[in-house]
């Protein structure tokens, strides 16, 4: 039988959780959805949602509740099986409103610290068709600056500039620790304490292996 995880996966910008995501989908059974790849590839095709996203994303700012709660709602409605949230949600009211309609079995909360997060966001270069993040110093691409499976080049993500990095830390704090706290009340926050992204996988991927089930071999 087939074990349904249900998932988020939480920590403030630059802690790993597109990194630490993809290595759960690598070895376990389970569907991926990061809200910023989402609005990422709608503001590449210039959707309502994607030029309505860019205003916010460029000044470090989060997309209405409005706008969110309605897309991811939507995208998750059709996933079958085990889901891993991975930016959503991230204000007190989207998670409300996701309880209301879908229950969450647990949140893998990446906790790094701030000052390593500036630094680390420096050296980070992403792959942004596919969301694949890479570090220069601990995580880096087989060739440089190539994306390992497609070739093509990585860029630096505007948002990630220094200035905007810090004020999305201070949102960080203000709209997205009460929902760690409305997890806790609920029983279901998990917390992975890390430097980088190999030691938190070194302490999650025990912890995964009881509650999720392995990926079949293809
Ligand atoms: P990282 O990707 O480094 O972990 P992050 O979590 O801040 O950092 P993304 O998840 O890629 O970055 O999101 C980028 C931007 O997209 C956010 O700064 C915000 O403007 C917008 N965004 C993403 N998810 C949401 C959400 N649930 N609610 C509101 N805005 C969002
Ligand atoms: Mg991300």
């Amino acid at each position: 039988m087939s074990k349904l995880f249900r998932a988020l996966i939480m920590g403030p910008p630059g802690s790993g959780k597109g990194t630490i995501s993809g290595r759960i989908t690598k070895f376990f059974d389970t569907t991926h959805l990061s809200t910023g790849d989402v609005l990422r590839n709608n503001i590449e095709k210039l959707t309502p949602l994607g030029i309505e996203a860019e205003t916010y994303i460029r000044k470090g700012s989060l997309v209405p509740d409005d706008s969110m709660v309605k897309c991811i709602l939507e995208e998750i409605k059709d996933i079958k099986g085990s889901f891993l949230l991975d930016g959503f949600p991230r204000t007190k009211t989207q998670a409300e409103k996701l309880w209301e309609v879908q229950k969450i079995d647990s949140v893998i909360n990446l906790v790094v610290p701030y000052e390593l997060i500036v630094e680390r966001v420096k050296l980070r270069y992403v792959h942004m068709p596919s969301g694949r993040v890479y570090n220069l110093d601990y995580n880096p691409p087989k060739e440089p600056m190539k994306d390992d499976v497609t070739g093509e080049l990585l860029i630096k993500r505007q948002d990630d500039d220094p200035d905007i990095l810090t004020k999305r830390l201070k949102v960080y704090d203000n709209e997205t620790i009460p929902v760690l706290e409305f997890y806790k009340t609920k029983g279901i926050l998990n917390e992975f304490k890390g430097n980088t992204s190999n030691e938190i996988w070194a302490k999650l991927k025990p912890w995964l292996e009881e509650h999720m089930d392995l990926k079949e071999e293809e």
